[in-house]
């Protein structure tokens, strides 16, 4: 079995004297356990888990900001509303995001390998694809809708 959520996590925050507050350790929780999470995802996970200390909005961002600075999660746009988070571990996939229906699939992170290599040998540039967002059209709405709508 993997170790509990608590142990890596209690030792990036004690290396920068912060506390492993019950908040952040479940928020932390939660986002393992849902994979991908917005803050919204996340408070309602909260509040439907019950139990103590109560959370607010305002704990769910800072805590997901904290976690986010010592590498224990990162940050995808998924959904035009608010970024989506989700563990660090997980990042072997691309996310192929509708603007049509809003459905999000999944491709596998070497699809996007010659486009970093490439973009590398021409710029220099290492880009980070291994929890790339890429927006466009799905293939049920290029069927039913021909012409793209008018981007904002
Ligand atoms: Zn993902
Ligand atoms: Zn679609």
């Amino acid at each position: 079995m993997t170790p509990g959520p608590s142990a890596p996590l209690g030792r990036a925050l004690r290396a920068r004297g912060l506390r492993l507050t019950p908040q952040r350790e479940r928020v932390l929780a939660v986002v393992r356990r849902l994979g991908h999470a917005t803050p919204d995802d996340v408070l309602a996970a909260l509040r439907a888990e019950g139990g103590t200390p109560a959370v607010d909005t305002s704990t769910v961002y800072r805590a997901l900001a904290l976690l986010e600075e010592l590498g224990l999660v990162a940050r995808t746009p998924l959904d035009r509303r608010a970024d989506s988070f989700h563990p660090v571990e997980h990042g072997g996939h691309l996310h192929l995001v509708c603007d049509g229906c809003g459905a999000v699939a999944e491709a596998p992170a070497r699809a996007a390998g010659d486009l970093a290599a490439d973009v590398l040998r021409r710029t220099g540039f290492a880009a980070d694809v291994t929890h790339l967002a890429l927006r466009g059209r799905c293939a049920a709405c290029r069927t039913t809708t021909p012409e793209p709508p008018e981007r904002p």
